[in-house]
């Protein structure tokens, strides 16, 4: 029967994004309101899932996710309303953690800097980046969810193997 195929769409309607076209384009910041680090849009989705606050301080605008090391602010509303910090959200954040070690890189297969330098004393090479790119293949990574950037880390894990690559170059010579 074709009708119990139906999709049970109802339950959807709630959580519906709400696309913002009241958004008044001349009050809108790309800027951090803290750092004025120009920042990069996030899905409000990954925002959602990475609060630690109530959702009910969301609000229905666009926010940006500000990369800079310096500055405390993640998450930044374009509208300049509001923003979010470290303290807000449930994980850490990579990028605001320079130095810390014990802070994943990536978020979806537990890896933290600690890691990757453990493997390098012990072995002199690092796997990780085959590991990472495996995952992604295999579909198993949820970066838009469980990443606080909101995209995959790839990025930021190949910088820090060429980094280590670099360091440990040094040291031996
Ligand atoms: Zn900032």
């Amino acid at each position: 029967m074709l009708a119990s195929k139906t999709p049970q769409v109802d339950y959807e309607d709630c959580c519906t994004p709400v696309i913002n076209q009241e958004l008044d384009k001349s009050s809108v910041s790309v800027m951090c309101s803290e750092c004025s680090t120009k920042g990069k849009s996030i899905d409000t989705q990954t925002v959602k899932s990475l609060l630690a606050v109530s959702l009910e301080n969301v609000h229905p605008v666009e926010y940006h996710f500000c990369a800079e090391d310096s500055c405390p602010v993640v998450y930044f509303a374009v509208d300049g309303g509001q923003v979010f910090y470290e303290s807000d959200l449930r994980e850490r954040v990579y990028q605001k953690a320079a130095g810390d070690e014990s802070v994943n890189v990536c978020s979806c297969f537990d890896i933290t800097p600690a890691d990757i330098h453990n493997e390098y004393v012990e072995t002199g090479s690092s796997t990780v980046v085959d590991r990472v790119d495996a995952g992604v293949k295999a579909g198993q990574c949820a970066c838009e969810i469980r990443n606080p950037q909101g995209s995959c880390c790839l990025g930021n894990v190949r910088s820090l193997v060429k980094k280590m690559t670099v360091e440990t170059a040094l040291q031996e010579s």
